[in-house]
C-alpha cells in the first residue's frame, strides 16, 4: 500500500512532467510554427498598403469585394511571387524588373504572371478614390480634348475597352508619345512589360466586380468612371511620364 502511493505519485509525476515536456514542446511549436509559416510566405515583395478604407469605395464597389480582392486575390499574388522567386536572382530585383526580366518567356510565365498581377493591382487601387470619377483639369483636361475629341468621348472608348475585353484583363488609359489612348490586356498582361506609360487602369477580371454586379461588368466600369476614378493619380502619373 505504502509503496502505491509513491508509485503512483511518480507515474503522475512523470505524466505531469511528460505532459508540461510536450505542453512546453506544443507551445514552442506554436510560437515557431508561425514564425516559419510567416518566413516561408514573406519575401522581397510585399502587399502595399490599400489608399484607403476597404468600405471607402462603397456602394460603387462593396467593403465584401475589397475585402477577397485585395485581401485574398492581390495577396496570394504577393505570396505567390514570393514561392515562385525565392532563391533565384529575381529575389533580388525590383518589382518591375522582374515583370521586364520575365515577359515574353514561356518557361517564366508563372512568374510574370504572379508579379504583373501585383503590379497592376496597386496601380488599379491607386487609380481609385472615394468621391473621385468626373473630369479631370488642366494638363489632363486638355489632352483628352486633344486625343479623343471631348470628354464623354474618351469616356466611352475607355468603356468600351473595359466591357469588350473578352475574359479576364484590364482597360487602360496611356501616355503615347504626345497624346493619351486606350489600351486593353489580356490576364495579367501589364502596359509596363512593353514599355508603354500607363496614367489609369479598370480591373475587369470578374473578382473585380462579380460579387456586386455579377455579370453586368458594363454598369461595373459606369460606375467606377463616374465615382471612382483618381484623377490627381493619373496627373502624377502624366508629369511622370
Ligand atoms: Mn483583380
Amino acid at each position: 500500500m505504502s509503496a502505491t502511493l509513491p508509485e503512483y505519485a511518480l507515474n503522475r509525476r512523470r505524466f505531469l512532467t511528460a505532459l508540461l515536456a510536450s505542453s512546453a514542446a506544443l507551445a514552442f511549436g506554436d510560437l515557431a510554427l508561425p514564425r516559419a509559416a510567416h518566413a516561408a510566405a514573406s519575401g522581397p515583395f510585399t502587399l502595399p498598403p490599400l489608399p484607403y478604407p476597404e468600405d471607402a469605395l462603397s456602394p460603387a464597389i462593396s467593403a465584401r469585394t475589397i475585402g477577397f480582392h485585395y485581401g485574398k486575390h492581390h495577396q496570394g499574388y504577393v505570396s505567390k511571387l514570393n514561392e515562385l522567386v525565392a532563391g533565384t536572382p529575381l529575389a533580388e530585383q525590383s518589382l518591375e524588373a522582374v515583370i521586364k526580366a520575365t515577359a515574353g518567356k514561356v518557361d517564366q510565365s508563372a512568374i510574370f504572371n504572379n508579379a504583373a498581377q501585383v503590379w497592376n493591382h496597386t496601380f488599379y487601387w491607386n487609380s481609385l478614390r472615394p468621391k473621385g470619377g468626373g473630369k479631370p483639369s488642366g494638363a489632363m483636361a486638355e489632352l483628352i480634348e486633344k486625343s479623343f475629341g471631348n470628354h464623354d468621348k474618351f469616356k466611352a472608348e475607355l468603356a468600351k475597352a473595359a466591357t469588350s475585353q473578352f475574359g479576364s484583363g484590364w482597360a487602360w488609359l496611356i501616355k503615347d508619345g504626345d497624346k493619351l489612348i486606350v489600351t486593353k490586356t489580356g490576364n495579367a498582361d501589364t502596359p509596363i512589360a512593353h514599355d508603354q506609360k500607363p496614367l489609369l487602369t479598370i480591373d475587369v477580371w470578374e473578382h473585380a466586380y462579380y460579387l456586386d454586379y455579377q455579370n453586368r461588368r458594363a454598369d461595373y466600369v459606369t460606375a467606377v468612371l463616374d465615382n471612382l476614378i483618381n484623377w490627381d493619380f493619373a496627373a502624377q502619373n502624366l508629369s511622370a511620364a
